[in-house]
């Protein structure tokens, strides 16, 4: 699943601005994160956290469900009409899911469509 669904869940929750940014994400039971983030002033203009933004708002912690975070990216693939898993772009990033590497969205395998419309690529074998 990708995480900016659970994100997006979180934001509502939270009624979350665009100056508020999650920093903290804990797996709390089979099902659950904890997430935690906070209004930032802005970024960092130097040392190592060069670019990215300072947390030092007041923090905020909301818990989003396993299945929230499903239901937003189904919402997703209905309203928006793309792969909820890769957001339509054909790859996620490379990092290890169930231990395999995956440049390729496991999904739509690139064909950039949702899996509840019938990809391109598919139609065209005779
Ligand atoms: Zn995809």
């Amino acid at each position: 699943m990708n995480f900016a669904h659970r994100i997006a869940v979180a934001n509502r929750k939270i009624h979350a601005g665009a100056d508020f940014h999650w920093y903290r994400f804990e797996a709390v039971g089979p099902d659950a994160v904890v997430m935690m983030g906070c209004v930032s002033s802005g970024l960092h203009t130097r040392g190592r956290h060069k670019g990215r933004p300072k947390y030092d708002g007041p923090p905020q912690t909301v818990v989003v469900l396993n299945a929230e975070a499903a239901a937003e990216q189904e919402r997703y693939e209905q309203v928006v009409g793309r792969c909820g898993e890769c957001l339509g772009e054909g790859r996620v990033s490379a990092g290890y899911r169930d231990g395999t590497l995956w440049p390729i969205c496991p999904v739509c395998a690139g064909a950039v469509v949702s899996r509840d419309r019938e990809p391109a690529a598919k139609t065209q074998r005779q």
